[in-house]
């Protein structure tokens, strides 16, 4: 699994830590890390985070599809 997020989109909503906050993290109060490689047991809230972004920042890519909330 692949995470890529669009910092430019990125608003700081901080949505995602919410949903996966093993994965994604703000610092300070704008600037967010993440973990472009999750293991596969944080699919499920790797996919909420997805959902979860007001700005649809987050993209992820399985084995087979990449794809970004809709
Ligand atoms: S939810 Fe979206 S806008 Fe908010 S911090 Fe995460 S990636 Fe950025």
């Amino acid at each position: 699994m692949r995470v890529v997020v669009d910092l430019n989109r990125c608003q700081a909503y901080a949505q995602c830590c919410y949903a996966a906050p093993e994965s994604f993290e703000l610092r300070g109060a704008e600037i967010l890390v993440y973990d472009p490689a999750p293991t596969p047991e944080h699919r499920g809230r790797i996919e909420r985070a997805v959902q979860a972004c007001p700005v649809r920042a987050i993209s992820v890519e399985f084995d087979d599809t990449i794809g970004t909330a809709s």
